[in-house]
């Protein structure tokens, strides 16, 4: 189980930390893919925007090789059972734990106008869409792995308290380390909503990537010395995208003292482009196409809801709010 919010255009990090793993899970496992929608109202004050968003995040997820077919893909808000239990597991939060999330900390800090309490319970919402699902491998970037520590928290508390019905989720990424795809400014990582120039978004067009690879930090580091880390993060992009033998190369090059950054920019920029342009001409025609996205959507929604209530029934049945059945 996963989630992406609806907050802006889908970015490399999304597709490396997070979409390159659904689609790799769709073999394997049962599979609940969301759009976050709900966690997206914690940080805005305007929707209008809201409706692209969402049919965005969803073209891009399919147009990255997502199976509506093989997953339950759906948007959060047509779950309401997500209240239900985000309401049951609030009871298990302390206010003292969630005020030292750093994440919660950091969005004080960008949103000091608007510190509502869905900001500072953002890691419950994201636990009750877990646990709904009864998930245990939950496929997200370095970012997110405070949250999941929280989530499992919360199962645990449960557990204890009204006996075992959720399993503890962990973190997923195929045997590998969790990611961080850097931002080409050469600090942070890249974000839906920061730096937009340092950022490289599944829809950009080719010009733009490449205009974007050109102006990409390179801080020069002496030869044999250690690598700077806005070279690294150029290092790390090659690997995503172009083939072994083109990293080997500039490495050598680079151990040599003779990397030609510009050389380097022009190969990364052609390896982008050409991993980024299909996607968005598939995104392009899937977001323009209502009734597809509308029966994913409402046929994700059935299937995501059809395991919430299940769910559902188990936790309120251990927490005695069963008043029907006899003792
Ligand atoms: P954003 O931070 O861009 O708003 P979300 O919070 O919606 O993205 O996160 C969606 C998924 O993308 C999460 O699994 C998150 O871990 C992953 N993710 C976001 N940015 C990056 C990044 N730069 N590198 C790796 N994974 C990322």
């Amino acid at each position: 189980m996963s989630g992406i919010r609806p907050t802006g255009f889908l970015h490399l990090g999304n597709y490396f930390g997070a979409v390159r793993n659904y689609v790799r899970m769709q073999e394997s496992y049962t599979c609940y893919f969301m759009v976050a929608d709900l966690h997206a109202l914690t940080t805005l004050t305007e929707t209008r925007e809201l409706k692209n968003h969402v049919r965005r995040v969803l073209a891009e997820n399919i147009a990255s090789g997502l199976d509506p077919e093989k997953v339950a893909l759906y948007c959060q808000s047509h779950v309401p059972e997500t209240a239900e239990l985000y309401l049951l597991l609030n009871m298990l939060a302390y206010k003292g734990e969630l005020e030292k999330t750093p994440t919660f900390k950091e969005k004080v800090r960008l949103h000091p106008n608007n510190v509502n309490m869905g900001l500072l319970t953002y890691p419950v919402l994201q636990a009750a869409d877990i646990l709904l699902q009864r998930a245990t491998l939950v496929p997200v970037g370095k970012d997110q792995e405070q949250h999941l520590e929280m989530a499992r928290n919360y199962a645990g508390r449960f557990n204890q308290r009204y006996g075992e019905v959720f399993p503890e989720p962990y973190a997923f990424n195929f045997g590998e380390s969790l990611i961080k795809v850097p931002s080409l400014d050469g600090a942070g990582k890249m974000s839906k909503s920061e730096n937009q120039m340092a950022t490289l978004y599944l829809a950009d067009d080719d010009e733009t990537i490449r205009n974007k690879i050109k102006k990409a930090k390179t801080d020069s580091g002496a030869p044999g010395g250690d690598m700077p880390e806005s070279v690294a993060n150029l290092f790390l992009l090659l690997e995503l995208v172009c083939s072994q033998d083109v990293v080997d190369k500039f490495r050598a090059d680079y151990q040599a003292g003779t990397v030609r950054y510009g050389d380097m920019k022009k190969e990364l920029a052609e390896g982008m482009v050409a991993f980024i342009s299909p996607i968005r001409e598939k995104a392009e025609q899937i977001r323009n196409d209502d009734s597809y996205l509308r029966k994913v959507m409402e046929e994700g929604a059935a299937k995501a809801r059809a395991n919430a209530a299940a769910t559902l029934q188990l936790a309120k049945e251990a927490m005695g709010l069963n008043y029907f059945a006899k003792i």
